[in-house]
């Protein structure tokens, strides 16, 4: 697989300052931190616009302080909750409803997108962003796994940028940057991609333990703080799973080629390693600021007001391989990406269901894998030149059958 997305630095030109940033999905957790970020260093942006979900208490918060000229929420009583909370004089122009999302992405009152929406949500306006020749800055790992092969595509035919703020994934940025001119020359003297993981919640647990744990268990993580439905696939080992299918989009590696180790400190965020048996790595406290003011600002480097890392405090970091059998998210993800264009989407659709019912104790634990191995079984791929409207179609259907395969199972599956 060649890689498409141009994140190497000579193609991702230094732009000027102040830019103008979008922020998608600013009242979740990666939104609120970003705008830490932009808080310490106003002079470097002008936030052009904020669109969150339904939370319109906190999306008028942020915009009382930043003044973006265009607002977006979900639905009309977010929108006139909104309204009410505004400051008199700020008049904002309100967007509502998932088309409000693309089309901020797409605009060109910004030259800067941060893709911070969870979900499936997040997959048309970052393809749209991508189609713009935009700079993004992509946490929404999702719309990758859905429609990687689109995005990369419309990165290569418009000059998009994606600045990676996954910490696994920037961390392998910054490991490639400066050691490889580029991407084709990074190809050529990577060996491997090796990200870590934290392990969960739920690391070293057995089967037993597994199968009886609450949502509230799987919701509180041991080192990262973040939004429910990336706790629980931290918990699951889905999250890794979509990583490492977001990381061979990324650097165009095969599966074959990309490693996941368990390392419970969360202090060094994945390592890349050359055909000399060199292994870089990035270290740092498990803070998202860390990263997301890294694609914000990339190239520059700027201070952010956080205790640093001190390695003589954390004393020792410990690395094991991962329990792919207790942990069958892992395996699922890579089988999806083997498979076909399509069944990575069809993946991300049945866990993003599954989830959600495991959150509302409709099913327990491992029915999240159970689930989305039969959604897997029985999805029939689409050809390589699928479009967008074909995975959504994907997506809804797999979405679909899921809630089915539950309400003909009764309470839940196991
Ligand atoms: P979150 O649940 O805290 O926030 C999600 C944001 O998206 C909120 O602003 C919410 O209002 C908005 N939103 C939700 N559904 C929407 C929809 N249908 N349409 C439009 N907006 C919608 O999530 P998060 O933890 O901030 O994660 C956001 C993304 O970043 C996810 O893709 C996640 O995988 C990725 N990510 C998060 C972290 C982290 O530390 N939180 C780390 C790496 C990657
Ligand atoms: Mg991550």
């Amino acid at each position: 697989m060649k890689s498409y997305i141009s994140i190497w630095p000579p193609l991702a030109p230094n732009a000027p300052f102040p830019r103008r940033l979008a922020v998608l999905g600013s009242t979740g957790s990666i939104g609120v931190s970003a705008l830490r970020v932009v808080a310490e260093h106003r002079e470097l942006f002008n936030v052009t616009a904020l669109a969150g979900g339904r939370n319109a208490r906190r999306l008028a918060g942020q915009a009382t302080l930043l003044r973006p000229a265009t607002l977006a929420v979900l639905d009309d009583a977010a929108a006139r909750e909104l309204k009410t909370l505004l400051p008199a004089g700020y008049a904002p122009e309100i967007l509502v409803g998932p088309t409000a999302y693309t089309d901020i992405a797409a605009s060109a009152e910004n030259d800067l997108l941060l893709s911070a929406i969870v979900g499936a949500a997040g997959f048309l306006p970052t393809l749209a962003a991508a189609q713009k020749g935009k700079r993004i800055a992509l946490a929404n790992k999702e719309s990758l796994v859905i429609g990687g092969r689109l995005i990369r595509r419309a990165c290569r035919e418009s000059g998009a940028v994606i600045l990676p703020v996954d910490s696994e994934h920037n961390a392998l940025f910054q490991a490639l940057c400066g050691h490889a001119d580029t991407s084709e020359g990074a190809a050529r003297e990577l060996a491997r991609l090796i990200l870590t993981a934290s392990g969960g919640p739920f690391r070293g647990r057995d089967a037993a333990f597994l199968a009886a744990v609450t949502p509230e268990q799987a919701l509180s993580h041991p080192t990262w703080s973040m939004g429910a439905k990336i706790s629980i696939d931290s918990a699951s080992l889905m999250n890794k799973g979509l990583e490492i299918i977001e990381a061979c989009h990324l650097y165009g590696l095969p599966v074959s080629r990309v490693r996941v180790l368990v390392h419970p400190q969360s202090i060094v965020h994945s390592l890349a390693e050359y055909v000399d048996g060199s292994q870089l790595a990035h270290l740092g406290v498990p803070d998202m600021r860390i990263p997301i003011a890294h694609c914000l600002c990339f190239p520059r480097r700027v201070t952010l007001d956080m205790p640093k890392l001190d390695l003589a405090q954390v004393g020792s970091l410990t690395f094991e391989e991962p329990d792919e059998e207790r942990f069958p998210c892992l395996r699922l993800a890579k089988e999806a990406f083997a498979a076909s264009p399509s069944h990575p989407a069809a993946l991300n659709a049945a866990n993003e269901a599954a989830v959600a019912l495991f959150l509302q104790h409709r099913i327990k634990f491992m029915d999240i894998p159970r689930l989305i191995e039969m959604a897997l079984a029985r999805h029939k791929a689409l050809p390589e030149d699928a479009g967008a409207d074909d995975l959504l179609a994907v997506d809804a259907e797999t979405r679909r059958e899921l809630i089915t395969d539950i309400d003909c199972s009764g309470a839940g599956l196991s």
